[in-house]
């Protein structure tokens, strides 16, 4: 599950259901409601913790024959960079990846642990992670059930007559996940945080965005041509001859292409407002007559709704059309494709090759993942927090999480601060600014309450019926909430997952245990080094509170202006200036970065670095006073944190995930991560001695400050 606002987005994954906005995190739920919420009002006491020297930064990784002032990703990490070549079953690699990899380990352990354990009491945690994983590391059980006990949805679509019919069977999809037509979710009302609504979306698309489909440059033909090839071999696996295969294909392009141009682009999804059309079911009925939606939400369970939230009118409108315009036919062909793409990892080798020859189209990998890896993320997908509970039973400790909350309190602190220094912005918006500033929940490490599995049932018998299980028990999580009161316990990343998340909605900023660790945060490092990775990380997911989008919130989460007319244009100033400066960024002959897609996280980026370095400079203070800081390694504390900071983004990446990076992702490349927001920092220039007329340093009048 992919926040809008998290800090990473991981590759490779097909276009989802947009959502706009940083609510639209689906988080996956929990039955009841305690408040999860975690004030972070402890400042820091002076603890006196000298690091080692060299503890927390990897020095032999620079590259000495590059000036800092000149490129400083480079500078910090050139040496390990050509040093370092990407695994061949990787599409990037750096420190994200190192630190997933390590985790993968204790991860595993923890699943073969559980799965060699077969007498664990039927219905626990326990029992349904180690049947889950064993059964999806039975490969020989998988060749010998082929399609078997995918049969019956294969049934259900064979046996479609009518509109009707095709209608029942998108209902069914949304259960099965399978991304069909369109997208239909629960999440807080983005006007009225108080309550869930009913969202209506774009989506239906097999490929990762809608330009793939409408573009007609070399790189969009060869992706097109290969999802074609990836197709027609699955119908072909089906059992289709090779005519009726290629057709089959064929088919399911046409269809989504005609989804696709009803698609809005991805910026256009960005904005919450052109994103939020309210009305009744009965008019949403009546505007998406072929959508079935009167007798659809009853078999979802949501017979109550009277209300729901269009996301997208103009694409929903096209799709109601298509499905009655498009022949019946043509439909249950799309279906099947989408039934078993969604399906191919829990079915037999011949599925998952075709699968991955594809993805290597995309994404460039040379060979895959080991089954036990995907399967690791398989487990984290169904079970996240079963599995979850045991990881953080070994690797999260009070200490760590203590020092967490010591860092947020520092940084949120410092935001105070910054807030009301700000010489472009009114009294009266700062004081909703701080208002919104002191009603963040941070959640840190993993849930308070966990999630119940008990309704789920997980057997050794099949793999592909565990899958489609935990798929329908997800749904009905996640559906069932609509008319229960807000669950502000609730986590959208799973406790082993290396990232974090603002949620809007909530208002809250959320950090999984998985991150706590080197090279974001070292207990044995020191502060300027964890301020520079754990730090500007806290400070990212805080600022996307503030960020073009995030500011359009108010404290109680809902959509609402706060700003007045004049603060708001001065924003949207500074902000355009630095959506400029990363339009101007160029990863790859002819490729620019998308100063527009990026903007919320390059601002987050952006300030996250200032408050991080405001509440190092803070912590200093506290511990030195007057006294001289000791330098390490010959290092100033302002070296060490921003050489902190590029550690944590030092990463190679193969051409063709950078691509797709720079289409889909809202993050920008992680060279620009690291020297985009520096080049506008005079504290960097200072702490590196550069000159005016460096790369690095921007002239007065091109430098952008926010917060
Ligand atoms: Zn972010």
């Amino acid at each position: 599950m992919i926040s809008n606002c998290n800090l990473l987005l991981t590759l490779g994954t097909a276009a989802g259901f947009a959502l706009a906005g940083c609510a639209s995190s689906t988080p996956a739920t929990t039955a009841a409601t305690t408040p999860g919420t975690t004030a972070a009002t402890t400042t820091a006491t002076a603890s006196a913790a000298p690091a080692a020297p060299g503890v927390g930064l990897d020095l032999a990784g620079r590259d000495l024959s590059v000036s800092p002032c000149d490129d400083f990703f480079h500078y910090a990490g050139g040496t390990w960079l050509k040093n370092t070549p990407i695994p061949a079953a990787q599409t990037s690699w750096g420190s994200f990846n190192i630190l997933r990899d390590q985790n993968n380990a204790a991860l595993r352990s923890i699943l073969e642990q559980a799965a060699a354990n077969t007498s664990a009491a039927k219905g626990t945690n326990a029992q349904k992670v180690g049947d889950f994983y064993a059964s999806a590391m039975d490969s020989m059980a998988i060749e010998k059930a082929g399609l078997k006990y995918l049969q019956p949805e294969l049934a259900r679509i064979h046996a479609v007559k009518d509109l009707k019919g095709l209608q029942n069977a998108l209902a069914r999809h949304q259960m099965l996940q399978t991304r069909s037509v369109f997208g239909l979710g629960v999440n807080q009302d983005r006007k009225k945080s108080t309550e869930y609504a009913l969202y209506l979306s774009q989506g239906g698309l097999g490929m990762p965005d809608r330009d793939n489909y409408l573009k007609d440059d070399a790189r969009s033909k060869t992706i097109r041509t290969a999802y074609t090839t990836y197709l027609t071999n699955l119908f072909k696996l089906l059992g289709d001859n090779e005519a009726t295969a290629k057709k089959g294909a064929e088919t399911v392009v046409r269809l989504e292409t005609r989804l696709a141009k009803a698609s809005k682009e991805r910026v256009a999804l960005r904005d919450p407002y052109a994103n939020y059309n309210k009305m009744t079911v009965a008019e949403a009925n009546a505007q998406y007559p072929n959508l079935g939606l009167t007798a659809m939400l009853p078999q979802l369970g949501l017979a109550s709704a009277k209300e729901v939230i269009v996301g997208q009118p103009d694409f929903l409108k096209e799709a109601s059309t298509a499905l009655k315009q498009e022949p019946l036919a043509d439909w249950k062909t799309y279906l099947r494709a989408h039934l078993i793409s969604s399906m191919t990892s829990a079915l037999p080798k011949a599925y998952v090759d075709e699968e991955f020859r594809y993805q290597q189209v995309l994404t460039g990998a040379k060979v895959q993942q080991p089954r036990w890896k995907r399967m690791n993320l398989a487990t984290d997908a169904a079970l996240g927090e079963a599995f979850g509970q045991l990881y953080v039973e070994k690797a999260f400790t009070p200490e760590t999480k203590a020092k967490a909350l010591e860092m947020v309190g520092n940084i949120k602190e410092a935001m105070g601060e910054h807030i009301q220094q700000l010489s472009w912005m009114s009294d009266v918006t700062k004081k909703e600014a701080l208002k919104k500033l002191n009603s963040f929940t941070v959640k840190i490490g993993y849930p308070d309450k966990w999630k119940d599995y008990s309704a789920l049932t997980i057997t050794r018998e099949s793999y592909l019926k565990n899958v489609l299980a935990a798929r329908e028990w997800g749904a009905k999580d996640r559906l069932s909430r609509y008319g229960q009161p807000i669950d502000r316990s609730v986590w959208g990343m799973t406790p082993p997952t290396v990232n974090a998340y603002y949620n809007s909605s909530l208002n809250e900023i959320v950090f999984p245990a998985g991150i706590m660790q080197p090279p974001f945060f070292d207990p044995k490092a020191d502060d300027a080094v964890n301020y520079g990775g754990m730090g500007a990380v806290i400070g990212h997911e805080i600022t996307h509170g503030f960020d073009d989008q995030g500011r359009q919130s108010d404290a109680e989460g809902n959509l609402r202006d706060w700003w007045t007319k004049e603060d708001a244009a001065e924003f949207t100033k500074r902000a355009d200036m630095v959506g400029k400066q990363y339009s101007a960024f160029q990863p790859l002959d002819s490729v620019f970065v998308n100063g527009k897609l990026t903007m919320g996280e390059n601002l987050a980026d952006f300030g996250g670095l200032a408050l991080a370095y405001s509440a190092l400079q803070k912590q200093l203070a506290k511990q030195y006073g007057n006294n001289p800081r000791p330098n390490y390694d010959g290092l100033k504390p302002e070296q060490r944190f921003f050489l902190g900071w590029a550690q944590i983004w030092r990463t190679s990446a193969r051409p063709e995930a950078l691509r797709q990076q720079v289409q889909t992702d809202p993050h920008s490349p992680s060279q620009y991560r690291t020297n985009g927001p520096l080049m506008n920092m005079p504290e960097f220039y200072e702490a590196f001695g550069c000159k005016e007329d460096a790369k690095m340093v921007r002239a007065q009048n091109d430098r952008a400050k926010i917060w």
